[in-house]
Formats: C-alpha cells, sequence, structure tokens
C-alpha cells in the first residue's frame, strides 16, 4: 500500500456575506472616526453608502436631496 500523503488542511473559504458584514462595519468605522479624511477607504464607503441607499432615494426628484442634506448636517 502507498504511504498516504498528508494534504495541508486548506480552511474553509469565508462566508461572503460575513466579509461584507466586516467591510461594512470597517468602512462606517472608517468613516466616521476619520471624519471623510479623502482617503481610499472614504471613498468605498461613499460607493457602498450610495448603494445601499439608493433605495432610499427619489431619482425623479433630486431636490428631495437637498431638501434632507441640511437635517443630515445637523444630525452628525
Ligand atoms: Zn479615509
Amino acid at each position: 500500500m502507498a504511504p498516504q500523503i498528508e494534504l495541508p488542511r486548506i480552511a474553509e473559504p469565508a462566508n461572503e456575506a460575513d466579509v461584507m458584514r466586516e467591510q461594512l462595519e470597517y468602512l462606517i468605522g472608517h468613516a466616521t472616526s476619520a471624519r471623510q479624511c479623502g482617503c481610499a477607504d472614504c471613498k468605498r464607503y461613499l460607493r457602498a453608502r450610495a448603494t445601499l441607499l439608493e433605495i432610499f432615494e427619489e431619482p425623479t426628484r433630486p431636490t428631495k436631496v437637498r431638501e434632507i442634506a441640511p437635517r443630515l448636517a445637523r444630525a452628525a
């Protein structure tokens, strides 16, 4: 009988949803602590934010954003 070859154990691939959650938490943490320093992570945060919040926006009424913006600025 041929000797059994020990294969190195390959770690289970991380769950994609968990990775996305971790990335989102990291980006939110960075963007809120760094106060939009403008680095690559800040830009990733803004892209992710725009994508995740796009369902709350009304593209047919761009004026809506300007109405909300001052309130968001005060809340920050
Ligand atoms: Zn940054």
